[in-house]
């Protein structure tokens, strides 16, 4: 099996969308866009013993690799559309290869999301996916709108994939719902569709809680007050942050895909009945403040967000 014989094997499958003119196989695709709409576009790498370890599951990896971005898209609250994949392969692993396409098509497929092109090279396994979305113009939802006294909030849980990733490092076993906040993340997008209408700023927790408000507190020229006791969190993880008298994990563990928004006073009674449509729990965790910077109540002690470099 040749590049291209690879290429057609596991990543051309028929696109339903109309709006895809031209998809996988010239030297580049045509996407018909609606008038009206704003483009929004992301892209995340995954790294081999970086992201991933060598040990997981291709079926997982391709997940991951797909909603990492659908995360990004759904933090602007845009929907997303189309996508484009670069893999680097060290060798033609065809069973591999099956798994990845088949869990990326799936994935791809629930949300709608057309692969539309892409780059397949030799070399270590590393995966990246450009993901295009769109927004009605002026709509998207950005870091830089918060404002004093709205309420700052996440959906899910925090911390899952941290402490998970905690347990792998110090040779526990994780549970297998453990693993999965870990390996196969949910993108919350129906919630950032939702939210677009609703919240003043939002990003997804990606490096972790304290990291990321901060991002939304620096572009929005604004502080925050949180409580470490409101932030939700599993019940093993609980005991755990009990037991240690820690909360870095909850903190600063990164890859939770969940969103951290804020929401201005007057649209706080709607968010209630968001939690029930997008079926996912929010909480309020804190308050935007005019002064600046992160307080954190409850918890002062030593921890270290996520950072490549
Ligand atoms: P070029 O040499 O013109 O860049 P390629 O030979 O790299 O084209 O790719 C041929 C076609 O296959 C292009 O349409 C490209 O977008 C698509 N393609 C290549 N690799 C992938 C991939 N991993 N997933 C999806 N499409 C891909
Ligand atoms: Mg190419």
């Amino acid at each position: 099996m040749n590049e291209f014989g690879l290429i057609r094997e596991y990543f051309n499958w028929p696109i339903k969308d109309p709006s895809v003119t031209l998809g996988v196989g010239d030297d580049a695709a045509l996407l018909s866009l609606e008038k009206g709409y704003q483009v929004v576009t992301t892209i995340d790498t995954l790294v081999e013993g970086v992201h991933f370890s060598a040990s997981t599951p291709a079926k997982d990896i391709a997940h991951k690799s797909l909603a990492v971005n659908l995360s990004d898209i759904a933090a602007m609250g845009a929907k997303a559309k189309y996508f484009t994949l670069a893999i680097t392969l060290p060798k033609i692993n065809k069973s591999w290869l099956q798994e990845f396409s088949d869990s990326l098509r799936q994935l791809s497929g629930q949300y709608e999301v057309s692969l539309v092109g892409g780059d397949t090279t030799r070399g270590p396994l590393n995966i990246t996916i450009t993901l295009i979305g769109i927004v009605e113009s002026s709509k998207a939802l950005t870091r830089s709108g918060a404002r004093p006294g709205d309420g700052v909030y996440v959906s899910g849980t925090i911390g899952d994939a941290g402490f998970c990733f905690w347990k792998l490092s110090n040779s526990l076993i994780p549970s297998n719902q453990e693993l999965k906040r870990l390996n196969c993340p949910t993108p919350r997008v129906e919630l950032g569709l939702t939210l677009k209408n609703l919240a003043s700023a939002c990003i997804d927790v990606s490096d972790g809680l304290e990291q990321d408000l901060s991002h939304i507190l620096k572009a929005s020229s604004v502080g925050a007050v949180i409580e470490v006791e409101k932030i939700p969190i599993s019940e093993s993880l609980l005991s755990h942050v009990n037991d240690t008298n820690n909360w870095s994990i909850p903190l600063c563990g990164g890859d939770d895909y969940e969103l951290c928004f804020t929401v201005p006073e007057s649209n706080q009674e709607v968010l209630k009945k968001v939690s029930k449509s997008c079926n996912i729990n929010i909480t309020r965790i804190g308050v935007i403040t005019e002064s600046l910077g992160l307080q954190i109540e409850g918890f002062d002690g030593p921890r270290q967000s996520y950072q490549h470099f």
